[in-house]
């Protein structure tokens, strides 16, 4: 049987949750809100960042990430126009707008009038010989298994990766009780925060920019790596190759949106590095060129929870405006969100995020792939 629902929204990350908040708050009491989730607990990403985050105020900076998501998870929880459910993974999206969830091993089929879709992101991998040895991990599956399930993940670690996710990770590793070799990156210059290098540092663990991992080894599981120099057009440096032992292996090495949802739909999509891959080609409101389906956080381009939680707001409104909801109210919050969005992007910081922005307004109506 075919559920016919007003607003069905994929993914409970904070872009997720803030989208079905923001969408219920315009909703009238005998709205079809549903949110779907893949995994058994609310809040994506945040349920394993245990470090106080970076950001504006606005957006709960200085606040341990997992306590947002906790917060967020509880008022979507509370509100009685969302209905949530949990371990349960949208399959597929169809042209005649039927939406398929496993749940329960069943599948469910919805017709949403609107579609969120705000399924976040995958980690990217590196090709090298011995990658597949067990041992060589994404550092999200690394912070999943210390933070959230309690595992210690090996007993020496190499981190490929500083930016923020590597070396975050990396501190997190030496709080569990983990020695880190070194972390290592290609790039010349670190790409995270200093404030997070510092930390490393001051720990005496060596950040060794120009570096990379030329191969892993091991006979049943990983046992060691070979790290060798890079020159400045990212070529290994015959005669560097130095040996490290170590249990494990760390890839931070950026994530990919996660748009499979998205190519189903057919969605136009283009590749925009400065947004970490291919993104949906989106309006000022997140509609995609699909009428009906929106899209928020990190699908949409790889940023942060703050800018997330703010495309969610964005995208609940625009959503709620279309289906009639309180459009005037509506209307105002989207206007809010787009000013607290350029606010978050603006300076420095966001330099990369508004070239990659510009890019994929350029592709609107160029027949992007
Ligand atoms: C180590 C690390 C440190 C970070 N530190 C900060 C920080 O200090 N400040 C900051 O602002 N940001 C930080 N971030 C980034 C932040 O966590 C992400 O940008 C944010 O979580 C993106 O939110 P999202 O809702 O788009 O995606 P996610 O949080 O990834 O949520 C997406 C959700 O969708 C679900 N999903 C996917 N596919 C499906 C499907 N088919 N069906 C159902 N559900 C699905 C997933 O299970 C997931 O729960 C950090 C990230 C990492 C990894």
């Amino acid at each position: 049987m075919i559920q016919n629902i007003d607003l069905m929204i994929v993914g409970g990350g904070p872009a997720g949750l803030m989208a079905a908040l923001a969408a219920a708050e315009a909703a009238p009491e005998d709205a079809r809100i549903l949110l779907c989730e893949r995994d058994e607990a609310l809040g994506g990403q945040l349920v394993k960042q245990t470090h106080k985050f970076f950001g504006s105020e606005k957006q709960h900076a200085g606040e341990r990430g997992f306590f947002i998501g906790r917060d967020l998870a509880e008022a979507v929880r509370d509100e009685k126009k969302i209905q949530v459910l949990t371990d349960a993974t949208v399959l597929g999206l169809y042209e005649d707008g039927v939406v398929t969830v496993l749940h329960d091993d069943k599948h469910l089929k919805y017709r949403p009038q609107k579609l969120i879709v705000a399924t976040g992101a995958s980690e990217k991998f590196l090709a090298f010989p011995g990658n597949d040895l067990p041992g060589i991990y994404g550092a999200g599956a690394v912070q999943t298994l210390m933070n959230v399930s309690g595992v210690k993940p090996a007993e020496r670690v190499v981190m490929v990766g500083a930016g923020n996710i590597g070396l975050i990770v990396s501190y997190q590793l030496l709080q569990a009780g983990v020695d880190v070799a070194c972390v290592v990156e290609a790039a010349p210059q670190i790409g995270g925060y200093l404030v997070h290098a510092s930390k490393l540092a001051r720990s005496g663990v060596p950040i060794r920019t120009g570096w990379t991992v030329k191969e892993a080894f091991g006979e049943e599981t990983l046992e060691g790596v070979v790290l060798v120099q890079l020159d400045e057009s990212f070529q290994q440096i015959p005669g560097t190759e130095e040996t490290v032992a170590c249990d494990a292996l760390c890839l931070a090495v950026g994530l990919s949106p996660l748009a499979d949802l998205l190519y189903q739909a057919d969605c136009a999509m283009t590749y925009v590095r400065e947004l970490s891959g291919a993104v949906p080609v989106v309006d000022e409101n997140l509609m995609t060129s699909v009428e009906g389906i929106y899209v928020c956080g990190d699908v949409s381009g790889i940023e942060e929870a703050s800018a997330a939680m703010v495309e969610g707001r964005l995208a609940g409104c625009a959503a709620a405006k279309a289906l009639g909801w309180n459009a005037e109210a509506a209307q105002a919050e989207i206007e809010n969100a787009q000013v607290e969005l350029s606010e978050l992007r603006s300076g420095p910081t966001g330099a990369r995020i508004r070239a990659g922005l510009a890019k994929m307004k350029g592709k609107r109506g160029a027949g992007a792939c």
